[in-house]
C-alpha cells in the first residue's frame, strides 16, 4: 500500500504542510528471514476482519513509557480516545517488569559513570545534574497521581533505599572525593556523606564490611535521597486506571505487524493476534512506539526517513538475587561499585536493596549477557531483520570503534558461577554460595546511530525519533530508562504536541502535575526543598535533608550543605 500523503498531523492545531515522510520501505537484509517466519504463521492476512477501528491515540506496547504516556494524555486531552496493543499475555512483562530492571530510581547520587573526571581533573556534573532534575518531575508525577487514586499505595512501587558509591583504592577514592566535594556545589545532592572510616561505613552496610580485609583502602559516599522502585507496579497501576477510564481500551496478544500511512496523514496498524492469528487494523491520529526492544523494527516499517538513521545493538543482563530474609533484612542501600575498563555504564556492578511483589530482597550484578534477541521473549532473528541496507555500515563501524565493548562483553560470556561468586565477594565478602541463585533479566537494545564523520556512533542513552509532522513517535534506547519516562514522555509532548503545549491549558495543567515545570532546580534551592516536602509526603518518604543557605549558592563549587540529622540516619520504611 502506498497512499498519498497531505502531510498534516492529524490531531495539530494548525495544519504543517512541511511533512516529508516516505512509505514503508522494506529492510534489505532482513526481509528474507522476516518473509520465511512470517510463512511459518496462519495465513493472518486471510482473517483480517472488518473495517479499522479509528481512534486519536494508538500507543504499542504495554510497558511504563506507553502507560505514562497514557495518563499523560488523559490528563491533558481526557475525551481522546486511546488503544494500547501488547503483544504478550499482560502489561509490563518485559524490561520494565520488576525482575526485569535494577530498580534503581536514577538519580545520580551514586552512579559514578554520571559523573565524569575531565582532562584537569575537575569532575563534571551537568550529566548528574541533568539525570537528578529528570527524576525530581518523577517524583512530582507519582505524587500528582497518588493524590488522585491514580497510584495506590507508594509503598507498592517506591521505597527509601540510600544510595552509596562504593570504591576502593587511592585513585578510586580520591575521585569519589573529588566527586562529592563537586556535587555539593548542587542542593540537589545535599545530604550527602562521604567517608573512609571502615566504623562509618560499616553502619551504612554492614553486610558489605564484615569480613573484609582491614588493610584494604575503601572510600563511600551515601545519602539518604536513594530509592529502590518497583517500576512494573506503576505501569499495571497506569493501565488499570486507563482501563476504568471511558475511551480507553487495551488488546492483549496483540503484536503489531505492520505500520503503514493513510492519505489524511492518519496511521494504519496492523496487529495479529498471537494466540489465533487473526489480524485487525487501527487507524490512529498519534502513533507512539513504546516497544521496549522491538522499536527499531517498527519504527523502520513506519518508512519515515528518521528511522533510516539507526540500529540497535542488545546487551542482556542478569543478576544473582538473595531471598534469605536473615540476610536481606540487613542491607539497606543501593551500593554501586566502579565500571570495569571499556564497560557500557549500565554493567557497574552494584549490591542492591530491592522490594518486588512487597518482598525484600538483595540483587547483585548486572553481569552482561549476549542474545540476538532484543526482546526477552523475542525472537533470535532479531538482531539480522533489524539489519538494512542503510545502517550495516554504522553497525559495523562501531563494532571496530567500540571494541574495548566488544572484549568486555566476551570476558563476561565467559564468566562461570565462580567467576560471578567472586565479583560478588568484593561486594560482599562473606557472602555464601547456597543463598544465591542467577536470573536473567532483561533485554537492552543500545542506539547505534549514523554519524556523518564516524559513520556510526553507539548512544547508551535514550533517543525520541519522531515523524516531521509530529504524527508519530518512538522511544529508542534504555538509560537511564523507567525512572524517568514521567520527563521522557513530556519531552515526548514538546515534540510532537508542541502548538498544544504552548496553550494556557495544557501550561496550567502540565504546572498542576509538575509544580517545577520549567524552574532549573540546580539552580534554585528554595524549590528544591518546597518540592521535596511536597513528594517526600506523597510517596512517604523520610523527611528529605535540609538544604542550608552555604548550598543555596548552588553555582559555586565551594558550596557545602549539612543533613537534618533524622534524614541522616537510615529509616527501615520498606516492606519485610
Ligand atoms: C537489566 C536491566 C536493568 C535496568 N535497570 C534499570 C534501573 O535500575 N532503573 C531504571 O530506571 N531503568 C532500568 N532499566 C531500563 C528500564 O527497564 C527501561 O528503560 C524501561 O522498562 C523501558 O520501558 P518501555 O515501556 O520502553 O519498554 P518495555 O517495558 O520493554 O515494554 C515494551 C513493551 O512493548 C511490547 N512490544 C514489543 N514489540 C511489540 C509489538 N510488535 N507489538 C505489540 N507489543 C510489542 C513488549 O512486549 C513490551 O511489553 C533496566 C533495563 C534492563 C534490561
Amino acid at each position: 500500500m502506498a497512499p498519498k500523503q497531505d502531510g498534516r498531523h492529524p490531531l495539530s492545531l494548525s495544519s504543517d504542510p512541511a511533512s516529508g515522510l516516505t512509505m514503508n520501505r522494506r529492510q534489505v537484509l532482513g526481509s528474507a528471514v522476516a518473509g520465511l517466519s512470517a510463512a511459518a504463521l496462519p495465513s493472518a492476512r486471510a482473517l483480517a476482519s472488518g473495517e479499522p477501528k479509528k481512534v486519536d491515540v494508538l500507543l504499542i506496547g504495554g510497558g511504563i513509557m506507553s502507560a505514562t504516556l497514557g495518563i499523560w494524555l488523559r490528563e491533558l486531552e481526557p475525551t481522546w480516545s486511546i488503544s494500547m496493543l501488547e503483544r504478550l499475555d499482560g502489561v509490563a512483562l518485559e524490561s520494565s517488569n520488576g525482575w526485569n530492571n535494577a530498580g534503581t530510581g536514577h538519580s545520580a547520587l551514586a552512579e559514578l559513570n554520571y559523573t565524569p573526571e575531565k582532562a584537569d581533573g575537575r569532575i563534571d556534573i551537568s550529566k548528574a545534574v541533568e539525570i537528578n532534575e529528570a527524576f525530581q518531575i518523577s517524583r512530582q508525577f507519582w505524587s500528582w497521581q497518588l493524590r488522585n487514586g491514580v497510584l495506590k499505595n507508594p509503598r507498592s512501587f517506591i521505597n527509601h533505599t540510600p544510595h552509596m558509591s562504593f570504591v576502593w583504592g587511592d585513585d578510586n577514592i580520591a575521585y569519589l572525593e573529588k566527586r562529592y566535594e563537586a556535587l555539593k556545589a548542587s542542593p540537589l545532592f545535599a545530604g550527602m556523606q562521604f567517608s573512609t572510616d571502615p566504623a562509618q561505613i560499616s553502619q551504612w552496610v554492614p553486610l558489605m564490611m564484615e569480613g573484609r580485609d582491614p588493610g584494604q583502602k575503601i572510600g563511600a559516599t551515601w545519602t539518604p535521597l536513594g530509592t529502590d522502585m518497583e517500576f512494573g507496579e506503576i505501569t499495571r497501576q497506569f493501565v488499570a486506571y486507563l482501563q476504568s477510564q471511558p475511551n480507553f481500551d487495551l488488546a492483549l496478544n496483540a503484536e503489531v505487524d505492520d505500520i503503514t500511512r493513510n492519505g489524511d496523514g492518519t496511521w494504519r496498524v496492523t496487529h495479529r493476534s498471537t494466540k489465533d492469528g487473526r489480524e485487525e487494523t487501527i487507524d490512529a491520529k498519534f502513533l507512539f512506539i513504546g516497544a521496549g526492544g522491538g522499536a527499531i523494527h517498527l519504527l523502520q516499517k513506519s518508512g519515515i526517513p528518521e528511522a533510516e538513521d539507526y540500529a540497535g545493538f542488545p546487551v542482556g543482563g542478569s543478576f544473582l538475587v538473595n531471598e534469605t530474609q536473615d540476610v536481606t533484612m540487613r542491607h539497606l542501600a543501593k551500593a554501586y561499585g566502579k565500571a570495569s575498563v571499556g564497560s557500557p555504564p549500565m554493567s557497574v556492578p552494584h549490591l542492591d536493596t530491592r522490594v518486588i511483589g512487597g518482598k525484600r530482597v538483595i540483587l547483585f550484578g548486572p553481569f552482561a549477557t549476549f542474545s540476538t534477541k532484543f526482546l526477552k521473549e523475542g525472537s533470535y532473528f532479531d538482531l539480522l531483520t533489524s539489519t538494512t541496507t542503510t545502517n550495516a555500515w554504522p553497525m559495523m563501524r562501531v563494532g571496530i570503534d567500540e571494541y574495548p565493548l566488544v572484549e568486555y562483553l566476551a570476558g563476561q560470556l565467559m564468566m562461570s558461577d565462580d567467576d560471578r561468586f567472586a565479583a560478588l565477594q568484593e561486594y560482599f565478602p562473606e557472602a555464601k554460595k547456597d543463598q544465591w541463585r542467577l536470573w536473567q533479566a532483561g533485554q537492552r537494545v543500545q542506539i547505534i546511530k549514523r554519524d556523518k564523520d564516524k559513520g556510526g556512533v553507539l548512544k547508551l542513552g535514550t533517543e525520541i525519533v519522531s515523524a516531521k509532522d509530529g504524527s508519530l513517535a518512538a522511544l529508542l534506547g534504555a538509560s537511564p530508562g523507567a525512572s524517568t519516562a514521567a520527563p521522557i514522555m513530556l519531552k515526548v509532548l514538546e515534540k510532537v504536541f508542541a502548538d498544544r503545549v504552548a496553550t494556557p491549558d495544557w501550561q496550567a495543567k502540565i504546572r498542576q502535575i509538575v509544580p517545577s515545570y520549567g524552574t532549573e532546580l540546580n539552580k534554585d534551592p528554595a524549590k528544591v526543598q518546597e518540592e521535596w516536602a511536597y513528594t517526600s509526603q506523597h510517596l512517604e518518604l523520610p523527611t528529605p535533608p535540609q538544604i542550608t543557605l552555604a548550598s543555596a549558592a548552588a553555582a559555586k563549587p565551594e558550596a557545602s550543605s549539612e543533613i537534618a540529622n533524622d534524614a541522616a540516619k537510615p529509616v527501615h520504611d520498606m516492606a519485610p
